[in-house]
């Protein structure tokens, strides 16, 4: 009988062919949990996104589960210790999607500092002469940009605001060497003094344990009332409450988030009701390209298990040992 793979999201049918070569395709409804659990049961793998959190008690349901192939970067809605001590491997797709969130931060940047959203509102309330003075964008040329993770996607967008932009670039990183900064990335060894002094701050880090709720009071209270935060990491590593306080006081320019820590958010959360933020919905790597590679890169890490070879990206290297 062939092996059964779970696919818990819409994913591009190139990635569904590629695991027909080798299992049976089980289709399940996004962010279903009840028939997730019900067709978890007996499958030896699953394609996972960011909507269902696989826990221990999701893992005791699938007895015969050895693989978990995220779409993605994040695992944090995978229990991986959980995972590593059952044997299972957690997969996920690194490089496939850098370079789409990467433009999707440049474009957010854009957004808020040219105040496009706002403008194009009053366009269409006929206030076309008066809105055009009324509330000034500011340049991009010369200002700071703090990136808080310097990894993958954090390069990719130093890179960007250096050659397109013009900006001076801050980074914060403790876990990696001096040799990773490129020419024009200034090292800093304190994220309050990237707070502090940054005209614009993206978040790049994973969530974990040290990082949730991190971008707290503490943090953002350090910030320039003229400084811009972007968040496409996760939303559970920045307080939202004092984050909506400080926009509806003023004590900040603006914000753009992808990525919240209710998602999909209540429409009575903080975020939703202040004004100068943009949001959109945990869809910076969802571009058309970006869907196909990761779903491919997703499926390519099971069949290469099913096939007795080692998948490219093994998050919980351990369970091989
Ligand atoms: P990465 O692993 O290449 O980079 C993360 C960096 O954060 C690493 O260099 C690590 O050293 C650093 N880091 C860890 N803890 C830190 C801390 N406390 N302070 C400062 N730096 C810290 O990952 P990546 O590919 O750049 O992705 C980053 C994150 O972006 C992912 O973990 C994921 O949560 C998120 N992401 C979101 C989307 C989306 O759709 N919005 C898509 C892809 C990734």
């Amino acid at each position: 009988m062939k092996k059964k793979v779970l696919v818990a999201e819409k994913v591009n049918i190139k990635a569904i062919n590629i695991i027909k070569e080798i299992a049976e395709v089980v289709l399940a409804p996004q962010a279903d949990v009840e028939e997730f659990k019900r067709l978890v049961k007996d499958v030896c793998a699953v394609i996972l996104d960011t909507t269902i959190e696989f826990t221990s008690e999701i893992m005791d349901l699938a007895p015969q589960l050895k693989v978990i192939s995220r779409t993605g970067v994040g695992v944090d809605n995978v229990d991986i210790e959980a995972a590593t001590k059952r044997g299972i491997l957690v997969l996920n797709t690194p490089e496939a999607n850098t370079v789409t969130v990467a433009e999707h931060v440049i474009s957010l940047i854009g957004a808020i500092s040219k105040h496009l959203l706002f403008l194009d509102g009053e366009v269409r309330k006929g206030n076309f002469k008066t809105a055009r003075r009324l509330y000034l964008p500011v340049d991009l040329e010369g200002k700071i940009l703090g990136i808080i993770g310097y990894g993958r996607i954090g390069k990719a967008v130093a890179k960007k605001c250096l050659s397109a932009f013009n900006m001076d670039i801050i980074a914060y990183d403790p876990y990696i060497s001096d040799s990773d900064f490129i020419s024009g990335v200034v090292r800093v060894n304190s994220n309050k003094q990237v707070f502090a002094e940054a005209d614009f701050i993206t978040l790049h880090v994973p969530l974990t344990d040290e990082t949730r709720n991190h971008v707290n009071e503490n943090l953002l209270s350090l910030m320039k009332p003229t400084s811009y935060l972007i968040n496409t990491s996760r939303g559970n590593i920045v307080d939202e409450s004092y984050l909506a306080k400080m926009l509806r006081e003023n004590k900040l320019a603006g914000a753009a988030f992808d990525v919240l820590t209710n998602e999909p958010p209540l429409l009575s959360d903080d975020l939703l009701n202040v004004p100068n933020i943009v949001i959109s919905p945990h869809s910076a790597a969802l571009t058309r390209e970006c869907t196909i590679r990761v779903a491919v890169e997703a499926a390519t890490g099971i069949v290469d298990y099913l096939k007795g070879k080692n998948p490219k990206f093994i998050y919980n290297q351990e369970v091989l040992k």
